[in-house]
């Protein structure tokens, strides 16, 4: 049984993991698991949507302090791989790669989250950074690749975050529709059917500290979004504060509630 815990989360953006897994990056972090966040970017190609906000700095800088804030509420650890919002697919792939690997063997995480195959909404750096994490995953337990970026690391648990189709329909209560505009094009959210989810992450009890976090993105929040008004009941609405993943990888001998066709609660489950 490893004495100490360790969650690696590897997101694009800024945002993406508040919005995304705020809930259990603070949950875990407040039970004293190790928590890493590996942002790819800075989301230099936001926009601010916030009309209180007035740049006085490169839209970067403000992001960053944006992100760093996130991190402190949600008492996580943040390493920046340092690409250019929109721009992850043009990098070089090995170098973005060789990143994360060295990062993984560093620290050394039994659990990595990062996206799907889906991105959420297919934006283009969460594909990338998905195929990263992939790839990153796969080769730090390889002890031949890369001997120079630190002994081989074997990932126990690896997940996808995946949202489920009845929050995707939420979503689209709320905002009236189920996609995100880019460059005027709709690339909807992607929700998955119940069963296909492997692990509820209940995070009530960091339903605050998740929204702190989201409040931090204060540039990407306009006055409408809903996490904005004061009448935001995060208490109410389990969507809010349980987060869904999809296992898509553990190492053999690892039983857990899936192995009983159950769901997962816990992402270190049968590592403990
Ligand atoms: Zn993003």
């Amino acid at each position: 049984m490893p004495n100490k815990l360790t969650l690696a989360a590897i997101f694009a953006h800024p945002d993406d993991e508040a919005f995304g897994a705020g809930g259990t990056l603070a949950k875990y972090a407040g039970e004293g698991v190790d928590v890493h966040l590996i942002t790819a970017t800075l989301g230099e190609a936001g926009q601010v949507a916030s009309p209180e906000i007035t740049l006085t700095q490169p839209i970067s800088a403000l992001r960053e302090h944006e992100l760093r804030c996130a991190c402190q509420h949600y008492g996580i650890e943040l390493h920046l791989l340092g690409y250019v919002d929109g721009q992850t697919t043009i990098v070089p792939q090995d170098a973005a790669v060789y990143k994360i690997v060295r990062l993984l063997r560093e620290l050394k995480p039994q659990v990595v989250i990062t996206f799907g195959p889906d991105g959420v909404y297919g934006h283009y750096d969460h594909l990338a950074v998905h195929r990263w994490a992939t790839a990153a995953v796969q080769l730090s337990g390889q002890a031949d690749c890369w001997p120079e970026a630190g002994p081989a690391h074997a990932v126990a648990k690896f997940y996808h975050r995946a949202l489920p189709e009845e929050q995707v329909a939420r979503m689209e209560q709320m905002m009236g529709h189920n996609y995100v505009l880019m460059e005027s094009v709709p690339f909807p959210f992607v929700g998955y059917p119940m069963e296909k989810i492997t692990t509820i992450i209940d995070a009530r009890d960091y339903a605050e500290t998740k929204l702190k976090g989201i409040l931090c993105h204060a540039s990407q929040l306009a006055q409408d979004n809903p996490y904005r008004q004061t009448g935001f009941d995060l208490t109410t609405d389990p969507l809010f504060w349980q987060e869904t993943f999809i296992l898509v990888q553990s190492q053999p001998g690892i039983r857990s509630a899936i192995s009983t066709n159950r769901k997962e609660d816990d992402l270190f489950a049968g590592l403990r």
